[in-house]
């Protein structure tokens, strides 16, 4: 009788529907990975807007409504789809936030070194004073009636790259939810979203980035809470070794010109929204150990790590409940 029950009770147990695509989506690998309801239509709605997104809001493509807002820098203002408008705002936000050391109008810069592209180089120090002046986040003008955006110098550019792949995770995560999915993993070139409960009932183990190799080792676990992204931003994401030897890294300081050196190796920001997530990743890491630090802790619901040389972690208050170091060439700092 007990074996009648048991064997009944396994054929209703709840199976939870998985399945998983990848598709090489903004530039990188973009995986979607289903551990409930998964429903392949609304995965294939989450690669259209990716690409819908990168038409509209990408630096690098000509044509896209980002390039035709930079061609008419100085000449016009162009007017703006929804979501675009409301990265630019939010990308000013941080850019106010950090005093300008995140600065959405870095693009002359990014194009001088185009580090990642084939043409990547050290600039000449005259190419780079040329650009210094173009990139004043206060000559973004936008009007939020007309849904409109102006940069108001020739010469300046807008460069999104820093806060684009998580508005676009926030935005597979809703298209997913809307299409019946209850939890997935959302991994867009490393920016994650772990969305919804995990079947078992337990936090999602999200493994922190190895800054030193950037793809595929961890230096520590996060128990997540469902709806959480982590987001890490690292000087071993995108890289060139100049002639002369050194380490060239795509986060740049847009008052010396050169890539930002100021001890970080990375930083991981946990936070239930994508956007701010991957915004504040690169904010942090412009703003330095200390005024990152302080201002992570100022932010509610925003938790960060950051290691420094020499392979010192350091991490927010709210962190060393859910976070276990697990690489031993890593100390945790005080
Ligand atoms: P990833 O591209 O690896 O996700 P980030 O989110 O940190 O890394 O963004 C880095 C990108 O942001 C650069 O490749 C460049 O396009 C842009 N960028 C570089 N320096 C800055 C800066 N100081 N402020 C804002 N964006 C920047
Ligand atoms: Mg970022």
């Amino acid at each position: 009788m007990l074996c009648i029950l048991m064997s009944l009770f396994s054929c209703r147990a709840y199976k939870p529907k998985t399945g998983e695509a990848s598709e090489l989506a903004m530039g990188t690998i973009c995986s979607i990975r289903v551990y409930d309801g998964y429903n392949r239509n609304a995965v294939n709605q989450v690669f259209s807007r990716l690409n819908e997104i990168t038409v509209t809001m990408s630096a690098n493509d000509e044509g896209t409504v980002l390039d035709r807002l930079n061609r008419a820098a100085g000449i016009a203002a162009i007017q703006l789809p929804d979501d675009l408008f409301y990265v630019i705002s939010s990308a000013i936000h941080y850019a106010e936030l950090s005093n300008s050391a995140f600065n959405p109008a870095i693009g002359p810069l990014v194009k001088l070194w185009n580090i990642g592209m084939d043409d990547e180089r050290i600039p000449l120090l005259s190419e780079i004073d040329e650009v210094l002046p173009f990139m004043d986040y206060h000559d973004i003008q936008i009007d939020g009636i007309a849904r409109t955006a102006f940069l108001a110098k020739k010469g300046m550019a807008l460069d999104l790259g820093a806060i684009v792949k998580g508005y676009a995770a926030d935005q597979a995560s809703s298209i997913l939810k809307s299409g019946g999915v209850k939890a997935a993993i959302i991994d867009l070139g490393g920016n994650i979203l772990v969305m919804g409960k995990k079947p078992d009932g337990k936090a999602w183990n999200v493994g922190v980035q190895n800054p030193y190799d950037s793809r595929g080792s961890y230096i520590g676990i996060i128990a997540a809470e469902p709806d959480t992204s982590i987001v890490t931003s690292g000087i071993y994401e995108r890289y060139f070794l100049g002639d002369d030897g050194e380490h060239y890294h795509h986060i740049l300081d847009g008052k010396t010109g050169y890539p930002i050196q100021n001890g970080l190796v990375s930083t991981t920001i946990v936070c239930a929204s994508s956007i701010d997530a991957d915004a504040l990743s690169t904010t942090l890491f412009t703003m330095g150990l200390e005024d990152g630090m302080a201002l992570a802790e100022s932010l509610e619901g925003v938790e960060a790590i950051f290691i420094a040389e020499p392979r010192v972690v350091y991490l927010s208050s709210g962190l060393p409940k859910v976070f276990t170091l697990t690489d031993a060439s890593f100390t945790l700092g005080q």
